[in-house]
């Protein structure tokens, strides 16, 4: 070994000289020692394997700030949240996988009512006897729907699984082959089917099912028509699907109950926005079917559930079905769905206060004008070579709800001259506050449709660092 390696070595700081340095002693409040400790530790180890591999290019009098720096860069690291908040900036309002519907100020303000304190989740404040966790939603849900009875559980593949399994285990239910749908990965009715215990009774052809193909499939072991609402995909052209109604007409003649699962039911109207005509929860129910389950996270924009409405006799069973108590919701989903069902009560307010529903409602010209600001802020900060424009696109609704329809929305794309645009598009990913946008046509596309207000000028700020700065991302 050099003997100017051996001094830089020798002059690397001890972790308990580093644990009183002022910046390293700043962090206490904030971080847990044994993350400053740990870090403190790695960071030395870092610059101990720099000077090693004779990557080291300072002096022996650089080594303690330059260990300080990289164990505060550790320690926050260490700290930052895995989920965190993203901003999402390609225009698919219900993403999935950035976590479906932004819930409504009405639906966090209850979450946050209930998160630190107790609650009457199951008591009646009235009796001072126990209640029901599904009591606060119950009533609104039918009254807005026109059901008789209703119950929420954690999802609507579980709503799905709960109802098959209550209304048909061991028996045949009746589906069309054209939707025996995927949704999303592990959803699929034919597994779902199973799972339950029913058994699957496919009718009909892929483009074509008649409500003779249903008649002629009925059998002494029937105990459902299951119609599913094939949300996430279109088949044009020749095709015929049977409608709730005709398998309204087909149960009651064979006394055999009907379940449609719509997936990303709603309650109000869309078409009037642009969107397509689709039955509505309260158009099926009034159709006759005996249960019909939807998403509390899709076009409803509440929080994460299942919420199952239909016939008091087929939910009193269901609630009664031990799987209910396994897919039961929290004291969140109650706050937040009570919250998001109340805006439903007046129609104004559910396009004003429902986010999901403001979003795919907004007109071109509001999402243009936020593209204009963006566009404007951008100019304004960004000072290394690039070329930011505005121009016309589309969104799309997303969580497998309305798949044909294009929303008109303006985007703000980006060109940098240094930084590719798969490169930008990882390291805003990376960034705080992460963004997540699209890249189509070699740009980066920034769609204004799912980005906030509020959110207009950290987006200009973190685009702006990332497009300026000259570093790599070291990945
Ligand atoms: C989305 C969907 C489901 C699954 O609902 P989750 O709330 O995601 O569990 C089930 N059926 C249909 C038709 C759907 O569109």
């Amino acid at each position: 070994m050099e003997p100017l390696n051996k001094s830089l070595l020798r002059s690397l700081p001890k972790v308990d000289d580093l644990l009183k340095n002022p910046s390293i002693l700043e962090l206490m409040p904030k971080i847990p020692r044994t993350v400053i400790v740990d870090a403190v530790r790695r960071a030395i180890e870092v610059k101990r394997q720099e000077i090693l591999a004779g990557s080291y290019t300072g002096g022996p009098e650089d080594l303690e700030q330059l260990v300080v720096q990289k164990a505060i860069e550790l320690s926050k690291e260490e700290i930052k949240p895995n989920l965190r908040r993203v901003i999402n900036a390609t225009g698919v309002v219900l993403h999935t996988n950035l976590g479906r519907a932004l819930l409504s100020c009405s639906a966090k303000e209850a979450v946050e009512a209930v998160a630190s304190s107790y609650c009457n989740l199951e008591i009646n404040l009235n009796s001072g006897k126990r209640g029901s966790r599904y009591e606060p939603v119950e009533e609104l849900i039918t009254r807005l729907t026109g059901a008789e009875a209703a119950l929420v559980v954690n999802n609507n593949a579980a709503a799905v699984l709960l109802a098959l399994g209550t209304m048909a285990k061991g028996k045949e239910v009746i589906v069309s082959r054209g939707q025996l749908v995927e949704i999303g990965g592990s959803f699929r009715i034919p597994e779902v089917m199973a799972q339950s215990g029913a058994l699957l009774v496919e009718v009909g052809a892929t483009n074509k099912t008649h409500p003779q193909d249903y008649q002629k499939a009925i059998t002494a072991e029937t105990a459902l028509l299951l119609h599913v609402h094939t949300s996430n995909y279109r088949i044009v052209g020749f095709t015929r699907e049977t409608t709730v109604e005709e398998l309204v007409q087909i149960g009651a003649e064979r006394q055999i109950p009907v379940m449609s699962d719509l997936g990303s039911g709603f309650l109000v109207d869309l078409a009037p926005y642009g969107l397509p005509q689709e039955p509505s929860v309260q158009e099926v129910v009034a159709a006759g079917a005996d249960v019909v389950t939807f998403s509390g996270d899709k076009l409803l924009g509440g929080p994460q559930a299942g919420i199952i409405v239909g016939k008091r006799k087929w939910i009193d069973q269901m609630k009664k079905n031990p799987l209910t108590r396994a897919i039961r919701i929290n004291k969140f989903t109650v706050a937040a769905l009570e919250a998001t069902l109340r805006e439903y009560i007046d129609q104004d307010n559910v396009l004003k206060n429902i986010p999901t529903i403001r979003m795919l409602t907004e007109a071109p010209a509001a999402v243009k004008d936020r593209a204009e600001k963006l566009l404007a802020l951008l100019k304004e900060k960004i000072t290394s070579p690039a070329q930011i424009d505005l121009a016309p696109g589309t969104s799309q609704v997303g969580g497998g709800s309305m798949p044909t329809a294009e929303l008109p929305t303006y985007l703000v794309t980006c060109v940098a001259e240094h930084l590719s645009v798969e490169e930008l598009s990882v390291r805003l990913r990376l960034a705080e506050p992460a963004v997540v946008g699209r890249v189509q046509d070699n740009k980066y596309q920034v769609d204004l449709r799912t980005v906030q207000p509020e959110e207009i000028e950290p987006l200009a700020d973190v685009m702006s660092r990332i497009i300026n700065s000259r570093e790599g991302t070291g990945r």
